[in-house]
């Protein structure tokens, strides 16, 4: 199945009252631009005291799978799963990926799979023959873990349960996650999410971690920035918070104010005071078509957008996040595999300097 468009489904502004704001923003020149780079206070939560304090994660197996470690760079894409899930570790190969994303379903479907013994059979052989050593699910774009509506957040915990049962089986690394949409009122939003991934990961033990995606915040979505995701965090009881981490998605840290193209030491600094980076367990490398603090989620080639190639030769040549397995989610053009092989090549080469 291919990613659905180069907009996040649920990111997709819905009656977002703000105007586009390339014009405001030139209007107002550089001081504006220059306070955008850390989201304002309105957005900001109040952190019970125990979300500054970080337990220690324990090391991170990225993926179950004997791969041998002869390719230390945790890159690549999110991949189609079309034909079934063994499908998705050779067309990742033909990117010459190590790192994979996949949907483990229809992603803007309700209905719900189970994985059999022979999928896993042939996802498992699949993937061992290939590069392939981290290996994450992104969940459904009609999951809303913070929903007011009881009978909405009741179907999105059994779906979002269903979720961390195939990437247990499937014996992924983690699921990535968006937090939902609050509706009503942001701290009792971020309340029902995080206790609704509580009741999930107590319903689905095992390995596969949770990792609460950055989103750009259009409407009333939740995780925008660095403290909403520290107090969804910090919500969860310590024993369950190890398997809890965060995945900063480029495109939307961008599109929510963190400017990365100027500031990236500052933005850098912001998420291990908030969240720390031992809890960043994936990132997603997408340049934006939108620009810094719009909210708007569009993504853009890799140093074709907004961003710009600087942030991502930052990035990859970032000490600090050589283990965080990166893919991109970038427009795919008319020829998939070419447009893909070309991002990673664009990265590859930021990362050699
Ligand atoms: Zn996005
Ligand atoms: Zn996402």
């Amino acid at each position: 199945m291919p990613w659905p468009s180069s907009t996040c489904w649920r990111d997709r502004p819905t009656g977002d009252r703000r105007p586009a704001t390339g014009d405001r923003r030139q209007a107002t020149g550089d001081r504006r631009q220059k306070e955008r780079v850390i989201p304002s206070e309105r957005q900001r939560v109040e952190e019970s005291p125990s979300s500054r304090k970080r337990d220690s994660v324990p090391p991170f197996r990225y993926s179950r799978f004997p791969i041998p470690d002869s390719r230390p760079l945790l890159l690549g894409a999110h991949t189609s799963i079309a034909g079934g899930t063994h499908e998705a570790p050779p067309r990742a190969n033909a990117i010459g990926a190590t790192a994979m994303q996949i949907f483990t379903k229809m992603a803007n479907r309700w209905a719900e799979r189970e994985c059999e013994a022979p999928e896993l059979e042939a996802f498992s052989a699949a993937v061992a023959a290939t590069d392939l050593r981290a290996l994450n699910a992104h969940d459904s774009y009609l999951i809303n873990l913070a929903s007011p509506d009881k009978v909405l957040r009741a179907r999105s915990i059994e779906s979002f349960v269903c979720e961390l049962r195939r990437c247990e089986a499937l014996g992924l690394g983690a699921l990535v996650s968006h937090p939902g949409n609050f509706m009503d009122d942001r701290a009792s939003g971020l309340a029902r999410n995080a206790d609704a991934i509580v009741e999930a990961l107590a319903r689905v033990p095992g390995k596969a971690r949770l990792l609460l995606e950055t989103t750009a915040g259009s409407g009333t979505a939740l995780g925008a920035t660095f403290e909403e995701l520290a107090a969804i965090i910090a919500r969860v009881p310590a024993r369950t918070r190890r398997r809890v981490g965060v995945c900063i998605d480029t495109a939307h840290i961008f599109a929510a104010g963190y400017d990365i193209a100027r500031d990236y030491d500052a933005v850098i600094a912001r998420f291990d005071e908030r969240i720390g980076l031992d809890r960043l367990g994936a990132m997603h490398l997408n340049d934006s078509k939108a620009p810094l603090g719009s909210r708007r989620d569009r993504h853009e080639l890799i140093g074709e957008g907004a961003i710009g190639e600087l942030a991502f030769r930052r990035i990859m040549t970032d000490e600090r996040l050589t283990e965080v397995p990166k893919v991109i989610e970038t427009p795919k053009l008319d020829d998939p595999v070419k447009t893909d092989r070309r991002m990673l090549g664009r990265l590859r080469r930021f990362a050699a300097g």
